[in-house]
């Protein structure tokens, strides 16, 4: 695949679709950043079997592990083995060699490389020397339990893991405490006990939630409950301890207003003299909670009480 680039776009004639690429882009082969199957192999798109059997290298996190996978679709791939320990020297290589025309695809174990997945270095790398970097969407265990996981997906925050340490777990749930969007997190088989029971303990039990486990496995399990019911089903049954977790939780109610205390009369009373009826009832609606039909209400009852009212 030298210095040639698999993916002419059907939109607009050039290449994967970049409207124009630089004279240094042009020089150097793509950095193919591709998603592989986080259980099951069906899950690997045709798209990215072609790049994986067609790249010049594969940057794999474990090459024994890419290796298998490559070898069920008949793939023999130069594998080059990129992980946090040899992330310093080997990126200046597989930046020299995009740097001299070829392909090279970037795979973790599973899922979306660069997600809690080493990956993040080699596409920075890629860009500082001006070459493309192209995404082969596919499986995110993050992505694939919040689809399923009936919590809000319209606004949603990622933190990976959480911190293996008690205290810092705990420290770190405080600061997430009044996070308004929903919240997905990785964990580990052997700490789901105590991280669910820290979680029930800090945003409270009532919390909506749910826990994705071994998606798109044999045992796949997506339990939609409270943080309080999650934490109790999972310390009786070890079987839902086992292999790999995702946890979406439901996001904190709106946090109080600073203005929190505050009756409706007082915030009418305040905000009539600057605006008009319905938009003081609506501001006032929003600082005390009251629905905004009877703010309004109550805003013309109030102005009406007052001779001095225009
Ligand atoms: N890069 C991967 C991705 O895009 O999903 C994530 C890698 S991270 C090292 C591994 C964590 O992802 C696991 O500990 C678990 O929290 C989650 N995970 C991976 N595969 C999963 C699966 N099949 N079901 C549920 N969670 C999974």
């Amino acid at each position: 695949m030298h210095g040639r680039d698999l993916f002419p776009s059907e939109r607009d004639g050039t290449v994967a679709g970049m409207s124009a690429s630089s004279p240094a882009e042009s020089a150097c082969g793509c950095l193919y950043v591709v998603a592989t199957p986080i259980g099951n192999l069906a899950d690997l798109s045709e798209r990215a079997r072609t790049v994986l059997a067609t790249a010049d290298a594969v940057a794999a996190e474990d090459t024994r592990y890419t290796g298998r996978l490559l070898a069920t679709f008949d793939c023999r791939a130069e594998l080059v083995s990129l992980h946090e320990h040899n992330e310093q020297a080997r990126v200046p290589v597989l930046v020299g060699r995009l740097q001299a025309g070829e392909s090279v695809a970037l795979v973790s174990d599973a899922g979306t490389p660069g997600v809690s997945d080493p990956g993040y270095r080699l596409v920075v790398a890629a860009h500082e020397a001006g070459c493309r970097v192209v995404p082969i969407p596919g499986a995110s265990a993050a992505v694939a339990a919040l689809s399923a996981a009936g919590q809000p997906t319209d606004r949603f925050v990622f933190e990976g893991f959480l911190p293996a340490r008690a205290k810092a777990r705990r420290e770190r749930l405080k600061a997430l405490a009044t996070e308004a969007r929903t919240l997905v997190l990785y964990e580990s088989s052997h700490r789901i006990v105590a991280a669910l029971a820290d979680l029930a303990a800090v945003f409270g039990p009532q919390r909506p939630a749910t826990l994705a486990r071994e998606l798109t496995k044999a045992f796949e399990t997506v339990r939609r409950a409270t943080l309080g019911e999650l934490a109790a089903w999972v310390d009786a049954d070890p079987n839902q301890r086992r292999g790999e977790i995702v946890l979406v939780i439901g996001g904190a109610s709106e946090a109080p207003a600073s203005g929190a205390g505050i009756t409706l009369a007082g915030a009418l009373d305040a905000l009539l003299p600057e605006l008009p009826p319905a938009r003081a009832a609506a501001v006032a609606a929003r600082l005390t909670g009251a629905r905004r039909r009877d703010a309004y209400q109550a805003a013309l009852a109030h102005r009406s009480a007052d001779p001095d009212a225009d």
